[in-house]
């Protein structure tokens, strides 16, 4: 797909950023992503539990984007997306491991590269290895902490598990931190004398919600009635966990306001992908059900729209030209995604659609507990109506919702709307994401690589 700049989202970009593009490129960036956070269990999705004061805040501040769409269930693939602004198939990563891409080349230009060549100061500080280097994920940074070793989790007792109640079976978490943790490191990083010299693009990424590995303070889950000896634990801790990733995205908004910052600074909040929570009969991510993929998004443009809603179908991809829009900067050819701001205008919402995938069949980390109708190459098309979920491998299989009249996708239909159908599929199939490339079919497995998502739970039993 070929992206269009549309005029008149240069005009809303002009109002928007208050001014020129030149004056609009002196902005900072600061990009949040939220690991495993689906956007209902947010307050300003309309959850009726206190999870998200902060980020409340921020909506009521900017722009929530009601109906935003990953492009996968899975971390690396889906943070690939933000990125580059494109589809898995365009940019190359698409499995976690396994017999096609699983790492971001760095031929692809991603908001990092794109601002640093401009003299950004850019900086990474991300919570677990499905978002580190090894992913190619470090592509743009100067700086890149995961910080997920051996040695600095001995040395901390924020990165080891507690000891009782249903987590005291649980293995160490090597391969992720807590969110204070990534949050002192991106503050500290933030008083650097030599980060105010120049505008600096920051990427946060909390991994809390993804697994009670590592578990909030007790205070935290204590507020929220838990406290592990629960035989439902495992669902009861994702509130808690969202509570306090939200609770340092407070710490990094109040620093902002505190050094003269948060006026001057893009700020964009999103999920990578959501969690079953047992929707679907499935607990964890990986497919393409609106709880797994439709995320929290957030941007708040300075000089920009404040309290607005926006409920046509947006996309992770839109984000990178989203914000290479306020600052003046053209975004490359190659990307398939296109500025939400213009959406506010009203007529470039009609028609939008949204597509994603889950290479089942291809990842050798697909979980074996997956069900049998799962295990297929899954690819999804949606417009703000109809949604289909394609199964390549067997497309009887295949299964239409109608997400006005049946948001929990509860009842198929397939049999009873073959035009529907067969209009989504040409829909499908004109974006290109069916398209796949096998690569390194006889590659060996990366034993510390194993390791690692073994510790995650991903291999053998997890998601
Ligand atoms: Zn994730």
């Amino acid at each position: 797909m070929k992206r269009i700049i549309l005029p008149v989202a240069c005009a809303v970009l002009a109002a928007a950023c208050g001014g020129s593009p030149e004056k609009a490129g002196r902005f900072n960036v600061l990009l949040v992503t939220l690991d495993t956070t689906r956007a209902d269990h947010l307050g300003c999705y309309g959850y009726p539990l206190p999870t998200s004061p902060n980020l409340d805040r921020l909506a009521s501040d900017g722009i929530r984007f009601d109906m935003a769409i990953s492009t996968s269930g899975i971390t690396p693939i889906s943070h690939a997306s933000i990125f580059t602004g494109m589809n898995p198939d365009r940019h190359g990563l698409r499995v976690f491991y396994g017999r096609t891409g699983h790492y971001l080349e760095p031929e692809h230009p991603t908001l990092a590269s794109i601002l640093r060549d401009r003299s950004w100061r850019t900086a990474a500080f991300v919570s677990s290895y499905p978002a580190s280097e090894k992913f190619g994920l470090d592509h743009g940074f100067d700086t890149f902490s995961s910080g997920v070793s051996e040695e600095v989790m001995a040395g901390d007792p924020r990165l080891r598990p507690p000891k009782d109640g249903y987590w005291q079976d649980r293995p160490t978490a090597s391969a992720q931190r807590r969110a204070d943790v990534t949050t002192d490191e991106a503050l500290a990083w933030l008083d650097e004398p030599y980060v105010g010299e120049n505008p600096f693009f920051l990427w946060v990424h909390y991994f809390d919600p993804h697994d009670p590995s590592l578990v909030p303070p007790q205070e935290v889950t204590a507020r929220f009635g838990v406290d592990g000896s629960e035989p439902d634990a495992l669902l009861k801790v994702y509130d808690p966990e969202i509570f306090f990733m939200d609770g340092q995205f407070g710490r990094l908004i109040r620093h902002l306001r505190e050094t003269g910052r948060y006026d001057n600074t893009i700020i964009v909040v999103v999920g990578d992908h959501g969690q079953g929570l047992g929707d679907h009969n499935w607990f964890p991510h990986r497919l393409l059900y609106q709880e797994q993929i439709r995320v929290p998004l957030i941007i708040r443009i300075p000089g920009g729209t404040r309290r607005a809603t926006v409920g046509a179908v947006t996309r992770t991809i839109d984000i990178m030209p989203t914000v290479l829009q306020a600052l003046g900067i053209d975004p490359p050819e190659t990307v398939q995604g296109s500025d939400m701001t213009a959406i506010l205008s009203g007529p470039a919402e009609k028609g939008r659609i949204a597509v994603a995938e889950a290479l089942n069949t291809l990842d050798d980390h697909a979980p074996p507990q997956l069900p049998p109708h799962q295990k297929d190459l899954l690819f999804m098309v949606m417009d703000r109506e109809w949604k289909l979920i394609h199964h390549a491998g067997e497309p009887g299989n295949n299964e239409l919702y109608h997400l006005l009249e049946d948001p929990e996708e509860s009842n198929n239909r397939v049999a009873a709307e073959p035009e529907e159908v067969k209009r989504l599929m040409t829909a499908l199939e004109g974006s290109g994401i069916m398209q796949i490339e096998l690569v390194d079919p006889d590659e060996p497995m990366d034993e510390e690589a194993l390791e690692k998502l073994r510790s995650l739970g991903y291999v053998g039993g997890g998601n």
